[in-house]
């Protein structure tokens, strides 16, 4: 059997069934995300629109892809014609680009706010206050009606610090509970390879996991 494949069934086998599993392929080669493919895998997260549409070119259409990583405005067309879901919504201006891109291609694009959860100040996202503002009133609804908001991501920092990132995890849970009915939200994604666990254990139901998948990636 694969390593791909040992690896997936591997970690599937510890999520509770509420828990998605987004597979992060981003450096990958085609030939890595097609034997998690074939073990069944069908979401699959990038974090670079060209790479992306790249990969979504020359693999099986019914592939989720999920884009995990910051989104320029200018280059959210591309994707726009089948992307599953945006997790890196993280700012006003590229909301409204979302939605008209999405009107353009007569979808509804569903899309995570990304609310900057990390005590270290490299991650984006959107400051929890203004994120709160922007929950609070509703109106977003009402400006990105081609925009359907199903929920919340954040990233911890990158620390063993297990108090920490019990800290940051905690943060973004509370947020979610505050507001998931009022927004029928369905998604928190939080965790990834080191820490899925943890985020599990504080309310994450879709996890972003790499390198325990696919090995650690060469970024040359
Ligand atoms: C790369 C990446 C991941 C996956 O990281 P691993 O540690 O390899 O599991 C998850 N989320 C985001 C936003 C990423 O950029």
């Amino acid at each position: 059997m694969s390593i791909i494949k040992t690896n997936l069934n591997q970690i599937k086998s510890t999520l509770p069934q509420h828990v998605n599993l987004v597979a992060v392929s981003k450096t990958k080669p085609i030939e890595d995300l097609q034997e998690a493919y074939n073990a069944g895998q069908r979401i699959f997260g990038e974090n670079k629109i060209q790479e992306m549409t790249d990969k979504w070119e020359s693999l099986p259409k019914d592939i989720d892809w999920h884009m995990i990583g910051h989104v320029q405005t200018n280059k959210v067309k591309y994707m726009a014609p089948y992307v599953g879901l945006i997790h890196s919504a993280d700012r006003l201006k590229l909301f409204k680009e979302i939605d008209k891109e999405a009107e353009k291609n007569n979808r509804i694009i569903k899309v995570l706010l990304q609310i900057k959860i990390a005590e270290e100040d490299s991650k984006f996202g959107m400051q929890p206050a203004e994120a709160k503002q922007l929950l609070d009133s509703n109106s977003f609804k009402e400006n990105y009606p081609n925009i359907n908001v199903v929920g919340l991501m954040g990233m911890a920092s990158f620390v063993d610090d297990q108090d920490q990132l019990t800290r940051e995890f905690s943060e973004l849970q509370k947020i979610y509970d505050r507001y998931k009915e009022q927004h029928n939200f369905t998604t928190l994604s939080m965790g990834m390879s080191g820490d899925y666990k943890l985020a599990i254990a504080y309310g994450s139901t879709m996890v972003r996991v790499g390198s325990a998948i696919f090995g650690e990636r060469n970024y040359n």
